[in-house]
């Protein structure tokens, strides 16, 4: 039996960075089912930053941990967390009202540039000509996932915490001021204080503790890479979006990336493509652009987990006594990350609340299963 003072059930993007941000006040340690950290969604994401995601929590929380993201505590990674990229949202004509709307909010949040069509194929001479406004952040972030990941690994380690890979959690029970936790290999944690960042799986393991769940959904998304066109210039393309929730792609790698920006229900599990959203991303990327998808160099899909609000869940169970959710990320969860993790360390461990325009009343758990009750 081992034993600490916080257990955190989860070894992706969110379990980890909230580990290590806990690790200065106390012994942490990780339980990951998988045997590498960022095995599910943490390590399929597109991996960027920007303000375009989301409604205004999700900006506010984005742009709290952005400084983070710019220059991390002395130690934390060797290498850049992320790199400037510029997002584009573009549009038709008929689309143009969406567009002012978006960059009325927008702005509160990021410089932005209005294109007209000539501004919008300069940045991206890809699109197809019904492109004719847009809408840019040059300082937009291409995040690198696993040097976030490691970083908080490396954090947590060198303050004492520790990742306990290949630990599936199977049993958790309350026992006096203790949670007993037990992974499917036999071996047990307790700790007063449970941390539940398990991703699409979040649900699952508030049903092991016998805590109310908050309805989480799980919804797939799908991304493919294939060649670019001889000639362009990989390094000058942004990652560019529909205004509505179309397509997107952007450089990878030196080849490009699409999603079809599907959401498909799921169970937590191991997602895979599915035939029909590869087609539909090939699909839409000839639609929307001049790309001919000859060939798909890979594909591969991963789950964005919701609550039914779309804003995430981080705080106490109401009814469990050291239950602490983390969960219902969607898919803002790697560049919200920092700042979740300091909300989870205010709320557990009692530093000053990190995002003076969130209040924990809106990241409150509670407010679904007080609903259900
Ligand atoms: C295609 C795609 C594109 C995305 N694009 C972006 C983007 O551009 N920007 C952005 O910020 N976000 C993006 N996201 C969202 C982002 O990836 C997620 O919000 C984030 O990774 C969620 O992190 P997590 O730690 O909650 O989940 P996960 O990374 O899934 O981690 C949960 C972990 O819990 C573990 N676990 C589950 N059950 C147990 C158990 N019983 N015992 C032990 N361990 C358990 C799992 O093995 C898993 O490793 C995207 C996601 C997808 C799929």
């Amino acid at each position: 039996m081992t034993g600490a003072d916080i257990l955190v059930i989860g070894g992706g993007i969110a379990g980890l960075s909230a580990a290590a941000a806990l690790s200065g006040h106390g012994r942490v340690l990780v339980l990951e089912a998988e045997e590498q950290v960022g095995y599910h969604s943490s390590g399929r994401s597109a991996t960027m930053l920007h303000y375009f995601l989301g409604d205004r929590l999700v900006r506010a929380l984005t742009l709290a941990s952005r400084g983070f993201i710019e220059n991390p505590p002395d130690g934390f990674s060797d290498v850049p967390l992320g790199r400037s990229m510029p997002v584009l949202i573009h549009a038709r004509e008929d689309e143009r009202e969406v567009l002012d709307l978006l960059e009325t909010e927008i702005r509160q949040f990021a410089d932005l540039d209005r294109l007209d069509a000539a501004g919008v194929h300069e940045i991206c001479p890809l699109l197809r000509e019904d492109a004719v406004h847009g809408l840019v952040d040059r300082n937009a972030i291409r995040l690198d996932a696993h040097a976030m990941l490691q970083g908080n690994l490396r954090q947590l380690r060198n303050r004492g915490g520790e990742l306990h890979s290949g630990t599936r959690v199977s049993q958790i029970e309350r026992t006096g001021s203790s949670w007993k936790v037990t992974s499917e290999t036999g071996a047990t944690f307790t700790a007063p204080i449970v941390v539940n960042a398990a991703g699409s799986w979040a649900d699952e393991v508030a049903r092991l503790a016998g805590v109310q769940p908050l309805g989480l959904e799980p919804k797939r998304r799908t991304i493919i890479t294939f060649d670019a066109p001889a000639g362009v210039d990989l390094d000058r393309l942004p990652f560019a979006k529909t205004i509505g929730d179309e397509l997107y792609f952007a450089p990878e790698s030196g080849r490009l990336f699409a999603s079809p920006m599907d959401e498909v229900p799921s169970e937590p599990m191991d997602a895979q493509p599915d035939e029909y959203e590869v087609a539909l991303a090939a699909h839409r990327m000839e639609e929307r652009t001049t790309v001919q998808v000859r060939q798909i160099h890979s594909k591969w899909a991963g789950l964005r987990t919701f609550t039914a609000d779309r804003h995430p869940a981080v705080g106490f169970a109401a009814e469990a006594e050291g239950f602490f959710w983390l969960a219902g990320q969607g898919g803002f969860g790697l560049q919200t990350s920092p700042a979740m993790a300091a909300i989870a360390e205010s709320l557990i461990a009692g530093t000053p609340w990190p995002v003076p325009d969130v209040s924990s009343e809106a990241l409150d758990p509670v407010r679904f299963t007080r609903q259900a009750a």
